[in-house]
């Protein structure tokens, strides 16, 4: 199968040919002709499986063959995305795709000023990328009408919602005409979505390339169990072993982050970090410099975790385990894009049980565990499995005592009937229940 087969027009193919893509991906071979078609979408697609060109493909050539010349303030295709590095390197992704075709495109988004973007729009743009809230604003400014728009895209639909856009996304709902084509894009798809789903689609065509909520398979994973207190010590270690030239670390809170870039850059070692406290410019400026390899190690908190196309980038290690077990699979589908291999090694501390166990339910997968020499943690990690139990091993039983009724407590597993037993050597063993990561529900 080839670009040309699906139907795209020769200024496309002449672009794709300038990136070097060949042959499309599953998720390509069927959102492009369905979208060119007209239908509505909803596709399921794992990150790094090509869905950008999936998408945008298709409506450049929508807008470059049908429907009237921009008019002032106007668009005429959107595409919402989550974060602010993600409506870049969509709008990136575009502007690539439509180097051949008169076409305007334009992204917009929150942390930098609104004028520039104010002046921009004037004159309308045929396909614009932005963030919900940023968009919202500038449509409350009569900066953008949607009288003209044709197509809604929402990237990363599910992660919109873990941000706490469902009121803006309702709002912008509102403002569009009802006469529309809508394609929704997820990597994971969770309840929340599919009511999302139901109210913005209209007779959809569902598209699900891979496995839900599995990870790209083409990346390794494992575990590193470790006290929380020696983490960067850890880090250091496996960085000097491995000897890591790119890697992207994800930390918990934007505390965490500046701490280690700070114990990192303080060895010497060319670190920078990303989080939601630094200006927009900064951000960018990281991702670039770890990009073109001018810095080694990107540390960063989940702002950073979406969509962010890092080529080749080998190796992803979760300093912390995320708080949303979805998060781990887009954490780590920064690496083994476009089917390339990739690491991606957690440090897992006896805290975050209940944190793996979400990671391994929702992926479905128990993940090979290793421990470094000299790093054994003392607060083990109790074991876990894909099934959602955590199994937490009693402590080693003392020498069973005898009960003045003669009975000796054989037990590992003392069952409630026996807690009569005077002075039970160990306590009975309680399965814990898995931390709820979010709407989904799933039976073990
Ligand atoms: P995405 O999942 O849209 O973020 O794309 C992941 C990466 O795959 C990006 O670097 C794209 O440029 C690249 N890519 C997308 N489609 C193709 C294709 N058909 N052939 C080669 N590379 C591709």
């Amino acid at each position: 199968m080839t670009f040309a087969t699906l139907g795209l027009i020769e200024p496309l193919l002449r672009s794709l040919e300038t990136l070097g893509y060949q042959t499309p991906t599953p998720v390509q071979a069927q959102a492009i002709p369905a979208v060119l078609a007209g239908r509505d979408l909803m596709a399921a697609a794992q990150t790094g499986t090509g869905k950008t060109a999936g998408f945008a493909l298709p409506l450049l050539q929508l807008l470059a063959m049908e429907g009237p010349k921009v008019t002032a303030n106007s668009v005429r295709a959107l595409i919402l995305v989550p974060t602010r590095e993600l409506a870049e390197q969509v709008h990136e992704a575009v502007r690539q795709y439509a180097e051949n075709l008169p076409l305007s495109t334009y992204a917009v988004y929150g942390g930098v000023s609104i004028n520039p973007q104010m002046m921009k729009l004037r004159k309308g743009v045929d396909l614009l990328v932005a963030t919900p809230g940023r968009l919202l604003d500038l449509f409350r400014q009569n900066a953008l009408k949607f009288n003209q728009l044709q197509t809604l895209v929402l990237d990363e639909a599910d992660r919109m919602l873990d941000l706490g856009f469902s009121e803006e996304l309702g709002n912008i709902y509102k403002a569009l005409p009802k006469k529309r084509q809508t394609l929704l894009f997820s990597a994971t798809f969770s309840d929340a979505i599919r009511t999302l789903a139901g109210q913005m689609l209209n007779d959809p065509l569902s598209i699900e390339v891979s496995p839900r909520n599995v990870a790209a398979n083409t990346v390794k994973q494992w575990v590193v169990t470790v006290d929380k207190k020696r983490k960067p010590e850890l880090f250091i270690h496996l960085l000097r072993k491995g000897k890591w030239k790119q890697v992207l670390v994800f930390a918990k809170t934007r505390n965490g982050v500046d701490a280690l870039v700070e114990k990192l850059q303080g060895l010497g070692i060319n670190a920078d970090g990303i989080h939601g406290d630094k200006p927009q410019a900064t951000r960018q400026r990281a991702l670039d410099r770890f990009k073109s390899s001018e810095v080694q190690i990107l540390v960063a908190t989940d702002v950073a975790a979406r969509g962010l196309d890092i080529e080749d980038l080998p190796l992803v290690v979760n300093f912390d385990l995320p708080i949303v077990a979805e998060d781990y699979i887009h954490r780590i589908g920064r690496t083994g894009r476009a089917g390339a291999t990739g690491q991606a090694i957690s440090l897992v501390c006896a805290d975050e049980v209940n944190l793996l166990s979400a990671i391994e339910t929702l992926t479905r997968q128990t993940l090979p565990r290793q421990m470094e020499h000299d790093f054994e943690p003392e607060h083990r990690v109790p074991d876990t499995d894909a099934s959602g139990q955590v199994v937490k091993k009693p402590k080693k039983p003392k020498k069973p005592k005898t009960s003045s009724s003669g009975k000796r407590n054989l037990g590992k597993w003392v069952e409630s009937g026996e807690a009569s037993a005077p002075e039970p050597s160990i306590k009975p063993v309680r399965k814990v229940p898995v931390f709820n990561t979010g709407p989904r529900k799933r039976k073990p």
